[in-house]
């Protein structure tokens, strides 16, 4: 009965070498029940939305149940925790399967929450309700943010409690993601397996991420590359919407250029290139203006891990892995500048662009100025929306930014649907997350959520509805702190 839901699984990642994997089965739940679930998701993946909702489809989505041809594991994996190294894996995450789709795609389908695995340590495996729906939110705002990024196919409550600081309900998320392979698993295999082994893996990544290097004569340093261009181009997204992840932690970031792992992640408002909203990031390590070096770190890190592959230059292996990571920078900057100029309406460089976006940075960080609102008053051509308005610097760099768009040979309306594109109209805003998961986890009212998600499922839509979602919290003394 389990394949009339539509679970079409293959095992790849465990046919590996099994330093690479627990064999382990989710704990069963007390009484599951559903919370939220994803139709467009289940549909994409061809899963059978009506009867995955149902009492059977809830127990597998529980762990109470398995699916006839999943293979529940948990990985291994290490990392850079905040610089420093330590092992780590899968201590509350099981993964049921591969979920192959037509087209051939696979994706792996991982229960958040599902109890404890060989990897837990001191930890009960388990995870509390507000988390896994603010995971749920914000992920799902990124995909339609157009940011590479895994997804949530469901949200149900164990009932069962979890003990945190206090007791809170327990709850399992389902996550959707291209893979959950890691610098970190690149990072455990080198110290812990053999060269064999990381090779395996290294192939297996190739095969499963960048099939189009497999015949490289290079394959390993190609790999490298390759996955310095992903990252390159996924923080520049971050950058320019103002998300902060918060834990860029070598075992946070994938190689499949996915984003992963929502815990103390959040959006800036107002423009401050300092700005920190974790509680444990005391250093401000992952601060929004640190993101782009961190990415980079992280990047040798995974360089570091591949250098026995570069076996043939092994010589000058170093140099050589020196030379690509030097490329980050310059790939970086270009999509950022490239999607600022969108976020402005130019359409094609010119020398001084550089200078005139910095400018605007400038004047919004002096002024306080919100990040997605400043944005989003431009576009709509509505000054007396931006904390700037009335200033003679922003009145000075708004006519230089006209005069800029008049040298351009598009018309301003193709400028300014350019910037409709680019600028989202609405982001995931602390407070509305907040009221949302409140109202869910405190009162089982899930209207909130509802209303959110579905303004955040269209961020570039400029739609009346979403007015009243642009608004800006009320002013407090306590900064906005995230918890992971
Ligand atoms: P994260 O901060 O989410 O990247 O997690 C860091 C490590 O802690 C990972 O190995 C997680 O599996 C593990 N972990 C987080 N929460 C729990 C928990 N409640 N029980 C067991 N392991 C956990
Ligand atoms: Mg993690
Ligand atoms: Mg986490």
């Amino acid at each position: 009965q389990n394949n009339e839901m539509g679970w079409n699984f293959d095992n790849s990642y465990p046919r590996l070498p099994d330093i690479f994997f627990e064999s382990t089965e989710p704990t069963p739940v007390d009484s599951p029940d559903l919370v939220i679930f994803n139709n467009s998701l289940a549909k994409s993946l061809r899963l059978d939305a009506q009867k995955l909702q149902g009492d059977e489809g809830i127990e597998v989505l529980a762990g109470n149940q398995i699916p006839e041809a999943a293979l529940p594991i948990a990985q291994a994996y290490a990392g850079h925790q905040f610089g420093n190294f330590t092992m780590l894996g899968d201590g509350r995450a099981v993964m049921l399967g591969e979920q192959i789709i037509p087209s051939g795609e696979r994706f792996d389908i991982q229960l958040k929450g599902a109890g404890r695995t060989p990897f837990s340590r001191g930890g009960d495996g388990r995870a509390s309700l507000g988390p896994m729906l603010r995971e749920y939110i914000i992920s799902e705002a990124m995909y339609a943010l157009r940011i590479p990024t895994n997804r949530s196919l469901s949200v149900v409550t164990t009932g069962e409690p979890v003990i945190r600081e206090t007791e809170l309900p327990g709850a399992i998320l389902t996550r959707v993601a291209a893979s959950h392979l890691r610098i970190g698993t690149f990072e455990y295999a080198a110290r812990w397996g053999t060269e064999e082994e990381l090779r395996i893996l290294a192939d297996y990544a190739i095969d499963r991420h960048f099939p189009d290097i497999e015949d490289n004569e290079d394959r390993y340093l190609a790999l490298f590359e390759e996955l310095i261009k992903r990252q390159a181009e996924l923080i520049a997204k971050w950058q320019l919407v103002g998300f902060i992840h918060g834990v860029m932690n070598t075992d946070n970031m994938t190689i499949s250029g996915e984003t992963i792992d929502y815990g103390p992640c959040a959006f800036m408002n107002e423009y401050d290139p300092a700005t920190v909203f974790s509680s444990i990031d005391v250093q401000g390590r992952y601060a929004y203006q640190n993101q782009p070096a961190i990415g980079q770190w992280n990047l040798a890190r995974f360089a570091e891990s591949l250098l026995p592959l570069f076996h043939e230059k092994q010589d000058h292996a170093v140099e050589l892995a020196q030379e690509v990571l030097s490329k980050f920078e310059e790939l970086y900057h270009s999509h950022w500048l490239d999607g600022m100029r969108k976020k402005l309406g130019i359409q094609n460089g010119e020398e001084q662009d550089e200078s005139l976006i910095e400018n605007l940075l400038r004047i919004m960080e002096k002024n306080r100025a919100d990040y997605t609102n400043t944005f989003r008053a431009l576009t709509l051509d509505k000054l007396e929306d931006t904390a700037m308005n009335g200033t003679s610097e922003f009145n000075e760099w708004y006519e230089q930014w006209q005069a800029r768009l008049e040298r351009q040979e598009e018309s301003k309306t193709s400028a300014y649907q350019l910037m409709k594109n680019a600028n989202p109209a609405v982001i995931p805003r602390n407070h509305r997350v907040e009221a949302a998961l409140e109202a869910a986890v405190k009162r089982g009212d899930y209207s909130l959520l509802e209303r959110l998600m579905n303004v955040l499922s269209a961020p570039y839509a400029y739609s009346p509805d979403q007015e009243e979602f642009t608004k800006l919290p009320e002013p407090t003394n306590q900064p906005y702190r995230t918890f992971c």
